[in-house]
Parts: structure tokens; C-alpha cells; sequence
């Protein structure tokens, strides 16, 4: 695997609030709330809500975790206006774990279906791991799934890890409130899944994806394809060993996209909820 294709399989869409310090643009030191947008190993893709140049470093503290680490701001992602913009940021420390978030690798002769964020529930751990469509059928019937866990050294029980309601115990109030008023709030409880998936566009153009995050109402997913925002497409996901594939209706609800290259993340709304049968227990 090269180095891209490393970063590409290891990345991660995930808001996880976080606080920036630094020095600005203009000189001025600065304490803020950020939020990661996507993630993996070493970086991630940033939105602060301050003007900073490539090159420069920031300290990011994990607002979840309590853990902070260096990281320099390699480029905007788009254009930065006055009020910030969404940055490429890498972690300038060979130690640093910031995220503490454990990509498993895949093991000799794994197979491996999809990948989901999961929490271990002994030593509360959090993976990202490798899933056959087995142990994800076992996740949706009872919520839970036992494998090994690194830490606790034998095969656990590990549940979808909740980031929906991130508990900021840690954080004081006023943080709180500044990052309440920085992050939408969610109707419903999303979860960290990678599934994949075809998307029919209705006009005979088909295309493989994978889901990002998954949620009762819908998913979002990237693609460097063009869709539109009410644009009606079907989506296929694989069925198990013994099931048919299951197509659900769906529309476009949302984009997002970067200027510095074609992918976009799309948000997706299915018609009928896709759990629990098709994709998750929520
Ligand atoms: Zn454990």
C-alpha cells in the first residue's frame, strides 16, 4: 500500500470538538473551538474559525479525551475567509495520539465487509475495526459484538462507540457553551460505519461507494460524481450470505465540497428508515 492509499483507507468522518491555541495571521494569540470534519491516523480536516497560514503550527487539544499535540496546518482546505475556514492539518509530534482512536489492522486472513467505530466495553478502548457482515448482522440484532480487544488482551464485548452525545464531563462550562454554539446539534444518533454501497442516479449511471457515518434518517458518503440536492437515487446495500441485496429509495440532501479536489461528501435521507432490518440498531 502507498502512503495515499494508507491515509485514504484510514480515513475517518468524525466531529470531534476540539480546541485550537496559537497565534493568528495578524500576531494575536488565541484560544477557540474547532471540530474535526474528517480524520485518520496522523491529521485531519479541521473547521477553526480563524484566518491561519500553511505552515504554521497550533496546539489542538481533544476536548473528548483531554489529549493535545502539535500540529502544523499544511493548507486551507477551501478558500479562509475572515472567520476561519476548513484546514489540512498533520500531526507534527511521532507520538502524538491525539485522537486516541486504535485503526486495527486487518489480520492475516481477516475478512473484512465493512469497518465501524466501536468501543470496547471492558476497558473502553475505541476501534476502528474490521467487520464481516456476520459480526455486523450481530451488531444489529443485539447491539453488541464480541472481539479482541488489544488492550484487555482476550475477545470483549464492543459496542458502537457514541460520539453523537460526546460527553464533555471534562470540559468546563464555558467551553460547553462555545462549542454548543459552534456544532449543530443532530436529530438523530449517528454512528461511525463504512459500509459499502452502490448508488443508482435513475439515468443508468451506477456508481461504489461507501457509507461514512450512518444514521437512522439517512448516511453521508463521498464521491467525486456531481448529484444534486433533491436528486431522487437508489441505494443498493449487499445483502448477507443468505440475503438478497436491499434497495432503498433516497434522496440528495446535502453537499459539501472541497475546492482543492473533486471528492464531496454527500448527506443522503432514505425514504423508508433504514434500520433496524437493513443497516443498524440505533
Ligand atoms: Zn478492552
Amino acid at each position: 500500500m502507498t502512503t495515499s492509499q494508507t491515509r485514504r483507507s484510514d480515513r475517518l468522518m468524525l466531529t470531534i470538538p476540539l480546541k485550537v491555541q496559537g497565534v493568528d495571521a495578524d500576531g494575536q494569540e488565541f484560544e477557540i473551538p474547532a471540530r474535526t470534519v474528517i480524520l485518520n491516523r496522523h491529521g485531519a480536516h479541521v473547521k477553526i474559525p480563524r484566518k491561519l497560514r500553511a505552515g504554521q503550527t497550533v496546539r489542538l487539544v481533544n476536548l473528548v479525551t483531554s489529549s493535545k499535540a502539535e500540529f502544523r496546518i499544511v493548507r486551507p482546505v477551501s478558500t479562509p475567509s475572515e472567520n476561519g475556514g476548513d484546514y489540512g492539518v498533520e500531526c507534527t509530534e511521532p507520538d502524538g495520539d491525539i485522537w486516541q482512536i486504535e485503526f486495527a489492522p486487518l489480520e492475516n486472513g481477516e475478512a473484512a465487509d465493512a469497518r465501524a467505530l466501536l468501543e470496547c466495553q471492558i476497558c473502553r478502548k475505541i476501534y476502528l475495526a474490521h467487520l464481516t457482515l456476520g459480526e455486523l448482522e450481530t451488531l444489529r440484532t443485539y447491539g453488541v459484538v464480541g472481539k479482541s480487544c488489544a488492550a484487555c488482551r482476550t475477545e470483549t464485548p464492543l459496542r458502537y462507540a457514541d460520539f453523537g452525545t460526546v460527553k464533555l464531563d471534562t470540559v468546563d462550562e464555558g467551553w460547553k457553551t462555545l462549542f454548543s454554539g459552534f456544532s449543530r446539534q443532530r436529530r438523530h444518533r449517528r454512528v461511525c460505519l463504512q459500509l459499502p454501497l452502490g448508488i443508482r442516479d435513475g439515468k443508468g449511471g451506477v456508481e461504489v461507494s461507501k457509507t461514512e457515518n450512518v444514521s437512522k434518517g439517512g448516511f453521508c458518503f463521498t464521491s467525486e460524481k456531481e448529484y444534486h440536492a433533491g436528486q431522487g437515487v437508489t441505494v443498493v446495500f449487499r445483502g448477507g450470505t443468505f440475503s438478497r441485496n436491499v434497495e432503498v429509495p433516497a434522496q440528495i440532501v446535502w453537499q459539501q465540497r472541497f475546492e482543492k479536489n473533486n471528492r464531496k461528501i454527500y448527506g443522503i435521507q432514505c425514504e423508508r428508515l433504514i434500520a433496524p432490518r437493513e443497516t443498524a440498531r440505533f
